[in-house]
């Protein structure tokens, strides 16, 4: 594009500046082609979609993936159809759910971990639920640029957490991205999630084995992990078994043997391990896709393995229709007028909040009845 130049007044110029020569700027380029127009409608029809993802490639894939993720209906509904033909083609993977507080070493490990299956000719795809996300205008988790070797592996697909919306929601698009990975020929998912709040029942509910990541060297190891997320553990895994850190890390494997023995027996039968590892120097990375390997073995001969898959797929469906029925209520145009009323006069004792509720019950049914009062 040429560079246009501005002829503009400059009062330096004028005869009383004498000496004095400002010459015209250049205008700077824009930041974009003004060509480019962002273009929301998908580029692909439903057929194209699929036999892309079917084929395993990777852009398609991705696209699929960001329609999952919109809010828009009209890219909802087009997901929902994907979805629903890549169905015949999902559940074949591993799907491992990966817990851990910040700083525990999750992007290293799967870095190395994910290398390590890489090698063994597995895909992986590695997805996140990070629930602050939408708050920090970017998800870290699943970031690219914190596996840096994986980042640039064939046979490896990261997408970072998906941003807007609830727990809930965010948590369904996840789980609508495995179908799709699955689709896709990756046979190993990593959903990852930060090991401070309700994420980890999220992904609890999608995986088929659940990794706690801990740390050693605190000296009081158990101390704020939550009783609810180590009993959700089918292994614990301390990291940073390296150097001067390796009697600290085998102590620290000790405590929290002991802590599951005072824990009731698991729904599987399969008793949790612990194990230390170092995900930096790659130590006893395949010990631990070992155990994973085992706990599948044993699921499978006792049936618990599809049990439990077929009760994450009620429980989805369920979380389903709350979560649109939620959506619908809250949505509602005759509930948004009523609602800051009704919450008052419930705040003020005029309303019992039971009757509150009714009232708003009642105007929503009639709202989608299409009666006006
Ligand atoms: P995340 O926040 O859980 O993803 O943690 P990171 O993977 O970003 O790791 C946090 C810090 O711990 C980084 O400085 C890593 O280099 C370091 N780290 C991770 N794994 C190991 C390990 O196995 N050994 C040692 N010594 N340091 C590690």
């Amino acid at each position: 594009m040429e560079t246009k130049v501005s002829k503009q007044h400059h009062l330096e110029n004028e005869p009383i500046y004498k000496g004095l020569k400002v010459n015209d700027g250049v205008t700077e380029k824009p930041m974009m082609n003004p060509h480019f127009k962002r273009v929301s409608r998908p580029k692909y029809s439903v057929d194209d979609f699929v036999q892309g993802i079917l084929a395993g490639n990777v852009t398609v894939l991705s696209q699929a993936v960001t329609l999952v993720e919109s809010n828009k209906l009209e890219h909802q509904e087009l997901a929902q159809q994907i979805i629903e033909r890549c169905l015949p083609f999902t559940g074949q993977s591993m799907r491992i759910g990966l817990t851990g507080v910040p700083g525990a070493g999750k992007s290293t490990s799967i870095d190395t971990f994910g290398m390590h299956l890489c090698k063994q000719g597995r895909k992986l795809a590695v997805l996140a639920i990070d629930p602050s996300s939408e708050r920090s205008g970017g998800s870290i988790l699943g970031d690219k640029t914190r596996m840096e070797h994986l980042s640039h592996e064939p046979n490896a697909f990261i997408r970072p957490s998906p941003t807007a919306g609830s727990l809930g929601g965010v948590a369904r698009k996840t789980r609508e991205t495995i179908m799709l990975c699955e689709a896709a020929g990756y046979d190993t998912i990593i959903v990852e999630t930060v090991g401070v709040g309700q994420s980890e029942t999220a992904v609890h509910s999608m995986v088929d084995f659940f990794l706690l990541i801990q740390l050693s060297g605190t000296g009081d190891e158990l101390q704020g992990i939550k009783r609810g997320i180590m009993e959700m553990a089918d292994g614990i895994i301390i990291n940073k078994a390296d150097g001067d850190n390796i009697p600290k890390a085998n102590l620290a494997a000790s405590h929290f043997r002991n802590a599951l023995h005072l824990f009731p027996p698991t729904e599987s039968g399969w008793k949790p391990r612990v194990m230390t590892y170092s995900g930096f120097y790659g130590l006893g990375i395949k010990e631990i896709w070992d155990m994973i390997d085992e706990y599948r073995h044993f699921a499978m001969d006792s049936g618990y393995f599809d049990y439990k898959r077929n009760k994450q797929a009620k429980w989805w469906m369920y979380e389903s229709v709350n979560e649109t029925l939620h959506r619908s209520f809250y949505e509602n145009e005759a509930i948004k007028a009523l609602l800051p009323d009704i919450e008052q006069a419930v705040l003020s004792d005029n309303l019992s909040s039971f009757i509150g509720a009714k009232k708003l019950i009642e105007t929503y049914q009639k709202s989608i009845r299409g009666e006006n009062n």
